[in-house]
């Protein structure tokens, strides 16, 4: 029987046998959002009683649902940071069931060290799961790698057009089929006409997201050898603390970055509206290029002191690159800076 909320029409079953073979997995599912692909994924891996270790900087919308509703419903945790995998082994406990981390850490552009993830999630019996929404499938696959399930935010690369909602559930046969029963009870199914939306998005998603790499690695180059810029954070520059393991793993770095200004709040906001290709919003992942601070967007709901124990200071910016010509954006940044 063929019922849109059971994930089985024509729509949902293309969509899924694309993204599965995207990333050489077995399966994939689509939900109604990035959310409702992460959380049906963890209520179906998790059940009362369970432990799991989860990466200390996740999405906004993953840590609120951890904190509000995990515990609530009998599933306990502790949170792992990128420093020392040897300290994640402390953490471990007889219930310990599952692994949770990110590909790209939002906003500092953080890489846990994911082959370690890899070893020390088989070596545990753990399940391991990864959000590679930064990534994509075209920079990296995590089953390919030896993560059992793979997570998406659609909203975002996959679609790449800003004007859908949307989720992906990417593994084993096995996995996929349970999520799928979870999935067509809690109701997180994605409209057919979003699903020809996401189809149609991602007939472009490798030309998109390699235009996006060359432009995100040229404005990060630009940005770190201006005088006025203090940091940048993007795994692509040899700078970064992952880079030897990110050029190994990924086949392009992104087009996320973010950067600090040698400027108080003011001035990084006046650098902000001289701005004139960026749109300043938050999102990500579409064709135009975003800029945002996320003391303002998506780590306003923390304090300051939260923020710059997570090493978010509040004048840092962070970048979601385009498709515009890398030349123009490099331009605009340059003006930008200067002015
Ligand atoms: N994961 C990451 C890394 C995200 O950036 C987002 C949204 O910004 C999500 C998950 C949630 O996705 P959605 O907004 O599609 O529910």
């Amino acid at each position: 029987m063929r019922y849109i909320r059971l994930n089985n029409t024509p729509n949902h079953q293309v969509l899924h046998q694309k993204l599965a073979a995207l990333e050489n997995a077995e399966a994939a599912l689509v939900a109604t959002s990035g959310m409702a692909a992460i959380t049906t994924t963890l209520l179906t891996v998790l059940s009362h009683g369970d432990h799991v270790l989860l990466q200390d900087t996740l999405y906004g919308g993953t840590y609120q649902f951890i904190l509000e509703d995990l515990g609530r419903l009998g599933v306990s945790y502790d949170f792992i940071g990128i420093e020392d995998p040897r300290a994640w082994e402390k953490k471990l406990q007889h219930n310990t069931k599952a692994i949770y981390v990110e590909a790209m850490t939002n906003p500092l552009l953080q890489v846990i060290d994911l082959e370690e993830v890899v070893r020390f999630a088989k070596s545990n019996h753990l399940v391991s799961m990864i959000d590679s929404t930064f990534a994509t499938p075209v920079n990296f696959r995590p089953v390919e790698h030896g993560f059992d399930i793979s997570l998406h935010s659609a909203t975002k690369y996959l679609n790449g057009h800003t004007d859908i909602v949307g989720g992906a559930v990417i593994g084993s046969r096995s996995w996929i089929d349970k999520v799928t029963h979870k999935l067509n009870h809690f109701g997180g199914s994605m409209d057919p006409h979003a699903c020809y939306l996401l189809h149609r998005g991602i007939k472009t998603l490798g030309i998109r997201v390699r235009q996006q790499n060359r432009n995100a690695l040229a404005l990060a180059q630009f940005l770190e050898q201006h005088p006025r810029v203090t940091r940048v954070n993007y795994p692509g520059l040899e700078s970064h603390p992952a880079y030897a393991q990110s050029s190994r793993l990924f086949d392009g770095f992104g087009g996320m970055l973010s950067f600090e200004l040698d400027m108080d709040v003011e001035g990084v906001e006046a650098f902000l509206s001289r701005l004139t290709l960026p749109i300043i919003a938050p999102s990500l992942g579409g064709v135009e290029t975003l800029a945002t601070r996320p003391a303002t967007t998506s780590h306003a709901g923390m304090s300051p002191d939260d923020r710059a124990a997570l090493g978010i200071s509040d004048g840092l910016v962070r970048v979601s690159v385009g498709l515009e010509e890398s030349s123009e954006l490099i331009e605009d940044f340059e003006q930008a800076l200067n002015g």
